[in-house]
């Protein structure tokens, strides 16, 4: 008789393109890559939705030294500047449902409301929306938009809350974590210079890419919250996820892109080896390390 066959791990690893991988790249990297088992697939994926800080030659690294670290992933490759319209089609979705409103804030906008509330609750990513465009009335909003001022696409957190109701995501060095939107506030979904987000690109990309083990940095625990409810409204599968601890390097503080003497290029050009590089990335003995 057949064994039911359990499918197999995919994993990702997810850099964007805005300068030379380090250390802490590579650990985030060779984690996913071991997370797959020896039996899964690992992707990688361009996040290069940033047209202003991404560039093509930091692209060409990344694939340069993965492959010196000695990794090997699945093609094709998914570039994030490619599928725009499948977060087009997203967020018009997110948009028809009524979760969301242009706003059309600038930081100093932001931070001059704070000042005037005084009071700025914060959240993962710094002070929270204070929610200024959330209150503009259908009228003031197509004269803005007429007007032709420039606006992101916030996702309205309570709203998103209520109809998704009360969630949870898995992760697997964590257990079962009760999903928290509120404390993110009402996040962009879309920026004023690109359709999307990086919320809304890695919700639909992980789903698009079949990932069913989502590896990445505890700094970004906060996000797999937004992600969740993301999933559910748009009805996409949920993967597990697993948040690694960030390396630091060593001065005592986390690896950095301002570390340039520390980029795996760098190393690479002071004569370190493939293995040197594992090492300092948290993997010294590769060949033998399960995640
Ligand atoms: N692109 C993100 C970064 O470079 C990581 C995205 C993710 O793993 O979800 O920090």
């Amino acid at each position: 008789m057949a064994m039911p066959t359990t499918p197999a791990t995919v994993t990702r690893f997810a850099p964007s393109p805005t300068g030379l991988l380090h250390p802490g790249h590579a650990h985030s990297a060779l984690f996913a890559a071991r997370a797959a088992g020896p039996d899964g697939r690992f992707l990688l994926r361009i996040e290069d939705i940033d047209a202003a800080r991404c560039r093509p030659e930091f692209a060409e690294a990344i694939l340069t030294d993965l492959a010196w670290l000695g990794l090997a992933w699945d093609v094709p490759v998914r570039r994030q500047s490619e599928h725009m319209a499948d977060y087009r089609a997203a967020l018009a979705r997110l948009d028809a449902m009524g979760l969301l409103y242009p706003c059309f804030c600038t930081r100093k906008d932001i931070q001059d409301e704070v000042a005037r509330a005084g009071y700025a609750p914060h959240g993962p990513d710094g002070v929270l929306y204070p929610g200024t465009c959330r209150g503009l009335s259908e009228a003031e909003r197509a004269d803005l938009i007429a007007a032709g001022e420039p606006h992101a696409f916030r996702l309205d957190m309570e709203a998103a809350v209520t109809r998704a109701g009360p969630l949870t995501f898995t992760d697997r060095a964590r257990g079962t974590i009760p999903v928290d939107g509120q404390s993110c506030g009402d996040v962009v979904l879309a920026r004023k210079d690109v359709p999307t987000s990086y919320h809304l690109a890695v919700t639909v990309d992980d789903a698009v890419q079949g990932v069913t083990l989502v590896t990445r940095g505890e700094d970004l625990l906060h996000a797999s919250h937004i992600h969740r409810i993301l999933q559910a409204l748009l009805g996409l599968p949920v993967p597990e996820y697993r948040h690694h601890g960030l390396l630091a390097g060593p001065d005592g503080k986390r690896f950095a892109k301002r570390d340039r003497s520390l980029t795996l290029r760098a190393l690479r050009e002071a004569g370190r080896s493939p293995a040197d590089a594992r090492a300092m990335a948290g993997f010294a003995d590769w060949a033998n390390t399960a995640i």
